[in-house]
């Protein structure tokens, strides 16, 4: 006997926030099958792996069959993409099932993407395919393995649903747990409804939600756009430390609990190059690897444009409030990627800066020279310091300069441990990733669990997994992802 998963599915946002939710059912699927479930994360919200798996979890996964009471609803958000705004974006294949109390009393959102066409769904189709569903389940759960802040993947169901992209591919859905979906292209539209109490009353749900500390302070609502400031700034450095590219980094692909989110046509680098862009829809670069603080600082201004009425009653004055506070973002921004460029190199939090600063200025250069594979040049030179400098040193053509740099580096007694628990091992390498995603299209699933498997331990080599940390072949470039 098939126990049903018994939880309650909360509509805390559809209830507090009506104005920016659409009540909205997900689509039937014709034949759904599940591709994926990842189960340490069904065990921590309470659901029952197993039960997940029988036709009424399915139906939960896709969110045909949910519990009583439950109001999912399609969420309205505005957005800048690639610079331009959109005033009506919206969850257009995409449904906010409810939120759930995970196993800590905190409160998750449960999502599907490619449920069908919503009323914002203008010219799209509302699906989704198993590629890309799964290459964001590949890639946000390699990010929390790495400790990078992320949505999380709960599934991947197969619909049975042909789709047509470029040819016709099979249809999918991805349930995502996320912090919540609060973007900024959320308060983008609240503040376009020129309504301000609704403006207030979503800050105040983004504070209860993720940045609680901020309510007591002298100006919350500056408070409040600090902290997502300080988050995002945290979440940039950590990407550009571990070399992933998000791909789309628009202001409704923004998160407020400064979580990552929609893993669409991003990658991690493979050679060392700030000009790297692997999104083919990124033409002019817009999003490029080296771009991406400067990105994310602009679309924090924009989320300052729209909190300023709750700034100040002076429009002009909190002009300047809002300045002040995204003036933050640099320093926040450049403390951190130190912080965490000091210990892949090994040395301690407290290095002086400016040695640090001049020594990673120098080693950045040398890498970008020598079209050094990022990640694989981090592990070796963590082989260097334990002596072993061989594997650093031939992955540039002509090493001399790098030696002399490696002979200062070895005089500050750089601790490899440090340093092996900060450079990953193993990675979503974008070769790896495609073999994986095309084998389950055609009916094999082994690659992907062998990437799962190695992914969610990254730090930890380990025996037999050689290929997983290898860098791509030469064949494979120049790399393109779709959304
Ligand atoms: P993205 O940049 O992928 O996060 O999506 C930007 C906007 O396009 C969001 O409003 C999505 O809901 C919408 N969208 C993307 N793909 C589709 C689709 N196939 N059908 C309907 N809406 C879509
Ligand atoms: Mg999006
Ligand atoms: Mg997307």
């Amino acid at each position: 006997v098939d126990a049903q998963p018994t939880f309650t599915l909360d509509g805390q946002f559809a209830r507090e926030l009506p104005e920016l939710a659409v009540p909205w059912q997900a689509e039937q699927a014709p034949d759904p099958r599940l591709v994926v479930l990842n189960e340490p994360l069904a065990a921590e919200l309470g659901l029952d792996p197993e039960s997940l798996g029988n036709a009424e979890g399915l139906g939960l996964l896709i969110g045909t069959a949910l519990p009583n009471g439950a109001t999912p609803v399609a969420q309205g958000y505005a957005g800048h993409q690639f610079g331009s705004y959109s005033p009506r974006l919206g969850d257009g294949r995409a449904l906010l099932l409810g939120e759930i109390a995970d196993a800590e009393g905190r409160l998750r959102d449960l999502h599907l993407k490619g449920s069908g066409r919503t009323p914002f769904a203008r010219r799209g189709d509302g699906l989704a395919t198993v590629g890309p569903m799964l290459r964001e389940y590949v890639i946000s759960e390699a990010m929390h393995a790495l400790g990078i802040p992320t949505t999380r993947s709960l599934a991947v169901v197969a619909t049975g649903r042909p789709v047509s992209r470029e040819t016709v591919l099979p249809g999918a859905v991805l349930t995502r747990v996320a912090s919540s979906h609060l973007r900024v292209g959320s308060f983008q539209y609240a503040r376009a409804m020129d309504d301000e109490d609704l403006l207030r009353r979503l800050a105040d749900h983004a504070m209860t939600r993720h940045h609680r500390g901020t309510a007591e302070a002298r100006n919350p609502y500056l408070a409040l756009f600090e902290a997502v400031v300080s988050a995002q700034a945290s979440l940039v450095a950590q990407w550009m430390l571990v070399g992933f590219i998000h791909g789309v980094m628009n202001t409704d692909n923004m998160t407020i609990s400064g979580e990552g989110i929609d893993y669409g046509p991003c990658a991690f680098m493979d050679v060392f190059d700030p000009a790297t862009v692997y999104s083919s829809i990124d033409e002019a670069g817009r999003y490029a690897y080296g771009n991406q603080p400067l990105v994310a600082q602009w679309n924090l201004a924009r989320l300052a444009e729209a909190l300023l009425p709750l700034f100040h009653e002076d429009q002009d004055q909190a002009v300047a409030l809002a300045q002040e506070s995204l003036g933050a973002f640099h320093t926040r921004y450049s403390a951190a990627w130190l912080a965490g460029m000091k210990a892949k190199l090994g040395l301690a939090d407290n290095f002086d800066d400016y040695s640090a600063t001049s020594l990673t200025g120098e080693l950045v250069i040398l890498l970008q020279e020598a079209r050094v594979d990022y990640t694989s040049f981090f592990r070796n030179l963590g082989k260097a310091a334990r002596g072993e400098a061989e594997s650093a040193r031939s992955m540039f053509p002509d090493p001399a300069a790098f030696e002399a740099w490696m002979e200062r580096w070895w005089a500050l007694e750089p601790d490899a441990d440090l340093m092996d628990r900060t450079n990953p091992v193993y990675i979503p390498r974008n070769h790896l990733v495609e073999e994986a995603l095309a084998a389950v299209v055609d009916g094999n699933q082994e690659p992907l669990s062998q990437l799962l498997a190695a992914l969610s331990a990254p730090f930890q080599e380990r025996p037999g997994l050689e290929r997983f940390a290898a860098a791509a072949p030469e064949g494979f470039g120049p790399y393109r992802t779709f959304c």
